[in-house]
């Protein structure tokens, strides 16, 4: 098993979806949060992408403001649709799905650093091979990439809880939140990083997903920190889009997902998951699971 390579330096990109996510935070307000965001990117010198919604407060004049600063600090914006709808539900079709790309296209395409990358909300590509191949070759008549992910992440679980905290309990000590969501990126960075070695044969520039949120506002420096000290090197979402890996249109179905998980499922690739799991010998290796990391914020008392 490639444990030797895993030493090499891991590139990953950083994106943000649910942008710009208006909605009323204890500790630090939504505008607020994205200056932090956005120091904490300017001071260490990493580039984001942000993927958008117009229900998120994309299309109200505080929320497109707030776009535009990120775009004007050199940030990429990319569409996570308008209405944040799920393709594999059988009551969004084909037609009002693409509408909606449509309608969220209309909210960016006069910011800076726009960029034709369309992210799938919920990472999930269709339930029908119509839908999928359909809105497969929709992307390609409107020049959009897929905004695949390469590492998947449940920051948005921790964000619930830490809000819910400070909600009840406004000067509650933050660092159990910070020292679990560090735990659960990393544990979900190795997942994905040897997933991704075994379907691609080859290490692949990742690209993270985590949310425009409170825990980020509060955190983000933190995360940066954490990979660099483990030898990860963050790069340009630009740079990582470019890779061959994310032109793939994979035909699994239900669609979507992670990429490695995408391609190993089309491949009819099965057992990874399972295996990995089995090898685990720290608790702490299998926080990539949505299920150990509730478990374990229940058991802190999170
Ligand atoms: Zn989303």
């Amino acid at each position: 098993m490639p444990l030797a390579c895993s030493l090499a330096a891991q590139r990953v990109a950083l994106s943000l979806d649910d942008a710009p996510f208006l909605r009323p935070s204890p500790r630090l307000e939504a505008p607020a949060q994205h200056r932090v965001m956005l120091a904490t990117l300017k001071d260490r010198k990493v580039r984001a992408i942000l993927f958008a919604n117009g229900v998120n407060g994309g299309d109200t004049p505080e929320g497109k403001a707030i776009l535009r600063t990120w775009g004007e600090a050199g940030h990429l914006l990319a569409n996570h649709s308008y209405s944040h709808w799920d393709l594999n539900q059988d009551d969004v079709t084909l037609k009002a799905y693409e509408e909606d790309l449509l309608s969220g296209e209309a909210v960016l395409r006069d910011l800076p650093g726009f960029t034709h990358l369309y992210r799938y909300p919920f990472l999930r590509a269709g339930n029908t091979v119509a839908k999928r191949d359909g809105f497969y070759a929709f992307l390609k008549v409107h020049g959009y990439g897929i905004g695949h992910v390469s590492i998947d992440t449940a920051d948005y679980m921790l964000d619930e809880r830490l809000r819910q905290r400070l909600e009840k309990e406004p000067s509650a000590d933050l660092a159990p939140y910070r020292d679990l969501y560090l735990k659960h990126l990393w544990a979900c960075a190795r997942f994905y990083d040897t997933w991704s070695r075994e379907v691609f044969g080859r290490e692949i520039p990742h690209v993270i997903l985590m949310h425009s949120r409170l825990l980020n506002a509060l955190f983000l420096g933190d995360v940066i920190d954490f990979f660099r000290a483990k030898g990860w090197r963050w790069i340009d979402p630009a740079e990582a889009f470019k890779d061959a890996a994310y032109a793939l249109m994979p035909r699994n179905l239900p669609g979507g997902e992670a990429l490695a998980e995408a391609v190993a499922a089309e491949r009819g690739q099965q057992g990874f998951v399972k295996a990995w799991r089995e090898k685990a010998k720290d608790p702490d290796d299998l926080l990539f699971s949505e299920g150990r990391l509730k478990a374990r914020m229940d058991q802190l008392g999170l």
